[in-house]
């Protein structure tokens, strides 16, 4: 298979809001972007597929459209190599890309955070946002039962989706308690337009019932899923549903950033008031440098774009809208915290690592997660501890273990590739 060179003053990993705006505003600046993500169509996570959704997407996807000097490559990064200035991503179709950088962008986003539960293996027992992404590409839910359980916004969102596509969404389980809630709406009296989107999904989703300090305890089925145990304040009740999407918040994608050496914390990669990381060059933008919705993600995107081709001004003056977005992060955060009850839902016999099927019980007495792999192969399988990293960070307060190429199971050719052309 070949082997393709590329370049680009600036390249974005990541074509989603946070890429797309830090695209856009390099190229408005006269620089030349090369945007590489794996995804088939631009949107990332929320415009997922590059349908125009509403107003503020169609926005953003027609600049891209539009913009002179973007140029985009569809492959995956699996290993990047800060001292040469070189990313090697792979194709769908087989090749491998070399591309080198002066200015790198990472706007790589994030992903959900599972919690083992009895049963969470379950054919039909799906992530809330891989259901979403199931129905847009084309699950057909009509008729459906669906319970939505776990933490933060994302539920409603994808509570929704389902709805408009005729599930029946019997109910949504929201672990963080009422009052948490109410205080984070309170918040929200200060940022009026996602008052109003916040107002208006509730009210479509009038009907479905949603359930605070509540959480599903077991999934249950012989084949596939049949049926969840819920618990809301030690009253337990069975619902009878043919999916169970279930998500505790995100978690941003920080593999790239620690592979080049990057500071990275518990919120995400650590970065300034320019989005400028540790590692001279390297910028991060959105979800990856701290969960805070689509609005943040935009402005910091700017930011990145506008900082990494020199435009100070332009990305100075944003510096206002990046900190109600930052405010608005550190509310959700709050309100959507997980619960220490929650750790209460594995025991010993629960499956933890679902590729390499690995219980909670053998991790026992272990220190961190370099025993674990060592002595069980605990995070070694191929989501490379993406789902039970997410998930023993919250059960043991393990930190990710260092960083190795490549971050994705790769082919060696490709981890060769740039040495031998
Ligand atoms: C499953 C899921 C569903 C969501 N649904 C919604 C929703 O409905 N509504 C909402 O308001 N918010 C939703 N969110 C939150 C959403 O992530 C943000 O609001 C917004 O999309 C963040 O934009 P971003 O550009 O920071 O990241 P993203 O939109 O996640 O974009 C990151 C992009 O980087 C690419 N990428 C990552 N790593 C690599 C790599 N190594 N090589 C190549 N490409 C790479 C990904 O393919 C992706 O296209 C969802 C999040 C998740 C995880």
């Amino acid at each position: 298979m070949s082997h393709v060179k590329m370049q680009g003053s600036i390249v974005v990993v990541g074509v989603g809001p946070a890429g797309i705006a830090a695209a856009w505003a390099a190229a408005e600046a006269g620089g030349d972007v090369l945007m590489v993500d794996n995804g088939a169509a631009a949107g990332g996570q929320i415009w997922r597929g590059g349908k125009a959704l509403d107003r503020l997407s169609t926005k953003w996807l027609r600049r891209l459209e539009r913009a002179k000097g973007i140029r985009r490559v569809g492959a995956l990064v699996v290993s990047a190599e800060a001292d040469r200035k070189l990313l090697l991503a792979e194709t769908a179709e087989g090749g491998s890309v070399g591309v080198r950088y002066e200015k790198l962008i990472l706007a790589t986003g994030a992903r959900e955070r599972f919690l083992p539960f009895a049963g969470w293996t379950l054919p039909g027992v799906v992530g809330a946002g891989g259901l979403q992404a199931l129905v847009k590409s084309g699950l057909d839910v009509r008729g459906k039962r669906v319970v939505l359980a776990g933490s933060g916004p994302l539920l409603l969102a994808v509570a929704d989706l389902l709805r408009e596509r005729e599930a029946t969404v019997v109910l949504i389980a929201e672990q963080a308690r009422m009052a948490a809630i109410m205080r984070f709406g309170m918040k929200l009296a200060s940022a009026p337009a996602k008052l109003i989107q916040a107002v208006v999904l509730k009210a479509r989703l009038a009907t479905v019932p949603y359930l605070t300090g509540c959480w599903v305890e077991r999934a249950e089925g012989a084949e596939r899923l049949k049926s969840v145990m819920l618990n809301q304040g030690g009253r337990r009740w069975r619902v009878e549903c043919d999916y169970l999407g279930t998500g505790f918040g995100l978690i941003p994608n920080m593999e790239l950033a620690g592979l080049l050496g990057c500071e990275t914390g518990p919120g995400g990669v650590v970065v300034d008031a320019r989005q400028r990381t540790s590692v001279e060059g390297v910028y991060c933008a959105g979800e990856a440098a701290g969960i805070g919705g689509v609005d943040k993600s935009l402005a910091e995107g700017e930011i990145a774009g506008w900082a990494a081709a020199g435009q100070e001004d332009t990305a100075r003056a944003l510096e206002g809208v990046r900190a109600k977005q930052l405010g608005f992060a550190a509310a959700l955060g709050e309100a959507f915290g997980l619960r220490e009850e929650l750790k209460g839902l594995v025991t010993a016999e629960t499956v933890v690592c679902r590729c390499e099927d690995v219980r909670m019980g053998a991790l026992e007495g272990m220190e961190d997660w370099r025993e674990a792999k060592l002595q069980t192969r605990c995070g070694m399988g191929r989501c490379q501890g993406r789902v039970c990293g997410g998930a023993l960070e919250f059960l043991k307060g393990w930190t990710p273990a260092v960083v190795k190429p490549p971050v994705f199971p790769a082919r060696v050719a490709t981890m060769v590739a740039e040495d031998e052309v």
